[in-house]
């Protein structure tokens, strides 16, 4: 039997309209497919009463008095609401729906709360209700614990069950549907003139999900090309073809990608950068922010003088801990990273001057750089973002 996973995010289950177009979604792949899962995301955005940062608004999120495990459990509400809420729709369109929570679809994680691993999924509770003719709809997002702990799989993580569980139940392919028409050369809201791209490599989507490119978590792209089933992002509220995301892409797109160095752009906000002046004990001090649960990015370690950034959210626990090494230290707020993506700059003089010249001519002040195999990542103010964006998306040519 041939099934296939659908994902609708947040602004796809906004209100009883989006939720429509849903319900048309699955009734449309339906005809297509034997069996459809469906796995949905919190109703909404910040601000809708039951969106995931709406709840972690209630309990004043940033200093909050509750536990991650209990954090886990307000979160875990979101989705299972959103899955309830769509099963009624399916149901009052004539459609067998039934819903799962995370853990009652067979996932378990393992016990790193806000953050967990999938350890296993048992496919007998889904597998039962497909045999019956009936349509998941499972919360995305969650698992339990092996002791029956409600786990999250980290924000954006409902793309990674829908990956998940097309694995398990080796799907046909993997739709994640959403408010954009695909993956883009750059984030639409950010750079007016970027382009969708209609076909990807799982590489390629891994970097760009990887250095902040929201339309798809970097763990559902891996588990995808793990398991070798092609992903596809759709926008919830038209027909048009979205991005196939797989393992060889097509000749066309591959002579397009030859010509071009850079393929994409991608950037991540509400960064602070820190340096920490003095020789303090590295290990130690590293191995604390590590116990910590803090993570740093683009790091310089210099023997006087560790620069490093973190999400802001993370400040005034650094806070603390600098001060307990009883380093000068100084922060820069409101940063953000900027980052070119082509999986053919290895090796290729000239790109960091071409990007150093053009954010230049543009007077954006680069703060911190890093560099992988596949990517140039420049630490700007966010104050920059947009023309920075602009700036590097003409220069290669992405338009
Ligand atoms: P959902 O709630 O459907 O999961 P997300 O907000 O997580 O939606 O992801 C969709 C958003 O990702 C888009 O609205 C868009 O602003 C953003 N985005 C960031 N980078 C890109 C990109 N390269 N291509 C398309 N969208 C992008
Ligand atoms: N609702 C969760 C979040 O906002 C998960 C998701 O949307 O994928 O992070
Ligand atoms: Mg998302």
């Amino acid at each position: 039997m041939n099934i296939l996973i659908q994902k609708f995010g947040g602004t796809s289950m906004a209100t009883e309209k989006t939720r429509k177009n849903v319900a048309d979604k699955i009734i449309e792949a339906k005809k297509i497919y034997d069996n459809v899962v469906v796995v949905v995301s919190a109703i909404g955005r910040l601000g809708a009463p039951y969106a995931t940062d709406s709840l972690l608004h209630l309990v004043n999120y940033k200093n909050t008095k509750l536990s991650s495990k209990e954090i886990d459990l307000l979160m875990s509400v979101g989705e299972i609401i959103s899955s309830l809420v769509l099963t009624n729709t399916l149901l009052e369109s004539g459609i067998d729906a039934c819903t799962l929570t995370g853990g009652g679809a067979g996932i378990i994680t393992d016990d790193n709360y806000n953050n967990a691993d999938v350890i296993n999924i048992n496919t007998e509770p889904l597998m039962k209700l497909l045999n019956e003719g009936k349509i998941p709809v499972v919360a995305g997002f969650q698992g339990v614990t092996i002791g029956n702990d409600v786990t999250t799989l980290g924000r954006g993580g409902s793309d990674t069950t829908a990956s998940l569980l097309g694995e398990a139940l080796n799907a046909s392919a993997i739709e994640i549907y959403t408010d954009v028409d695909g993956i883009m050369t750059a984030d639409p809201r950010i750079c007016k003139s970027a382009k969708i791209i209609d076909e990807i490599s799982y590489n390629e989507v891994f970097q760009m999900a990887g250095s902040g490119a929201k339309v798809i978590h970097p763990r559902a792209v891996e588990v995808a090309r793990r398991a070798g089933i092609p992903l596809i992002i759709k926008n919830t509220f038209n027909n048009s073809r979205g991005t196939s995301i797989k393992r060889h892409i097509g000749v066309e797109r591959k002579k397009t990608i030859e010509d071009k160095l850079i393929t994409s752009i991608a950037h991540k906000t509400n960064i602070t950068q820190v340096s920490i002046k003095g020789d303090i004990d590295d290990e130690n001090f590293f191995t604390d922010l590590a116990r910590e649960n803090v993570s740093i990015d683009i790091i310089n370690i210099f023997p006087e003088r560790k620069v490093f950034t973190i999400d802001d959210v993370c400040k005034e626990k650094v806070i603390r801990l600098i001060e307990k090494y009883e380093a000068p230290y100084t922060f820069i707020d409101d940063c953000c990273k900027v980052t070119v993506i082509g999986e053919k700059i290895t090796g290729v003089p000239g790109v960091m001057a071409k990007i150093i010249r053009c954010l230049s001519k543009s007077s954006v002040e680069i703060l911190q750089t890093a560099d992988s195999l596949s990517t140039i990542a420049c630490l700007i103010k966010e104050k920059d973002l947009v023309i920075a964006a602009e700036a590097l998306h003409k220069e290669f040519m992405l338009g």
